[in-house]
């Protein structure tokens, strides 16, 4: 053992809003787990919502309890059946801890097991020194993905999943919702080979990040410019091939759906407030698939992420701010403010 007995750990210590820096026992692993000691942890919307304490966040997450599930760090300690990964190896890693008794799960859906929980919201989590996490939902970073990409793989995985959920190549891709996932969907719509890729927001600062990570994208405000001028403009005759929903916005879906071609594709990640009307008569008359999309795959999108990534795809500049953790006050501060891209907090 060369780690203390105690630890800093970044924790929703009562049920109200905030979080807070206190000292916690490092944890024990099992024969089956390592500990990791964190480097670097993304702030993810689902942190924000614990920190703001919702209803969500009220119904869902136990308190006490360390929170954080965007991470990288280096394995300092392995459990006795844990023969494949070793000490000083980097990693990021999956944190959907799923069971194995499942159909899903036995059919090899790890993602679709219904009995997940997750680090940082149902279990212990990342935003700490120290992580205890099941040798099986480890990542294994390599040399040329630094730490901080490292701690961004859980929300671009979220975009990968849901970007690759259809064939792109030669599409014409429409993205509404341009948070950092987003932003990242597009940047690998891009590098995936579609056509054209245009991304929707109502926030100017959103899609100005859009251009500063991706380059090569069209950007739309939604409240100013009409899509179905887009597509004229970009020569498409009759419309987007492939929608990615994530901004859980009903007019942003309406909107689509009213310029995908026949027979198009929509892949929704999104997350609605609650209940919404949709026009499904529309959806049906247009003949559009619609795909619900959660997590990642385990472990196919962690595969293709971290190719793509060997392979030229670039997120590096959605990161905006790099702060100290000690500094996190000002890191949920600037998060709340909307007009980040993703905050990453140095642990070490
Ligand atoms: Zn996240």
């Amino acid at each position: 053992m060369t780690h203390h007995n105690t630890m800093k750990a970044l924790e929703k210590s009562r049920p109200e809003e905030g979080l807070w820096m206190v000292q916690a026992p490092v944890p024990e692993i099992g024969p089956d787990d390592v500990l990791i000691r964190i480097n670097a942890t993304g702030i993810c919307g689902t942190d924000i919502h614990i920190w703001n304490w919702d209803d969500w966040a009220a119904a869902t997450v136990p308190v006490p309890l360390i929170t954080g599930h965007e991470f990288a760090g280096e394995i300092v300690e392995v459990g006795r059946n844990v023969t494949d990964l070793k000490i000083g190896q980097r990693c990021s890693g999956e944190g959907h801890v799923v069971g194995m008794e499942s159909r899903q799960s036995r059919s090899g859906k790890f993602h679709l097991d219904p009995g997940t929980r997750g680090i940082g919201v149902n279990a212990q989590g990342a935003f700490a020194e120290y992580l205890k996490l099941p040798a099986f939902n480890v990542v294994p970073l390599p040399d040329d993905i630094p730490d901080e990409i490292g701690a961004i793989l859980d929300p671009l995985g979220n975009a990968v999943h849901t970007a690759l959920s259809f064939d792109l190549l030669g599409e014409d891709v429409l993205i509404t919702g341009a948070g950092p996932i987003g932003i990242m969907a597009a940047a690998v719509a891009r590098h995936a080979g579609a056509r054209n890729v245009v991304i929707t927001d109502v926030n100017p600062e959103r899609l100005k990040l859009a251009e500063h990570v991706c380059g090569n994208v069209r950007t739309v405000d939604a409240r100013q410019d009409d899509l179905h001028d887009v597509v004229d403009e970009l020569g498409m005759k009759q419309g987007f091939d492939v929608g990615l929903e994530m901004s859980g916005s009903q007019q942003a879906l309406d909107q689509m759906v009213e310029v995908m071609i026949m027979g198009g594709k929509i892949a929704l990640l999104g997350i609605p407030p609650g209940k919404s009307p949709v026009d499904w008569s529309r959806i049906v008359f247009k003949a559009i698939t619609i795909k619900g999309v959660y997590g990642r795959e385990m472990f196919e999108t962690w595969y293709k992420m971290i190719a793509m990534l060997q392979n030229g795809l670039d997120v590096s500049r959605v990161i905006t701010h790099r702060m100290p953790v000690d500094d996190f006050r000002d890191a949920f501060g600037a998060m709340k403010s909307g007009k980040t891209g993703k905050v990453v907090l140095d642990w070490r």
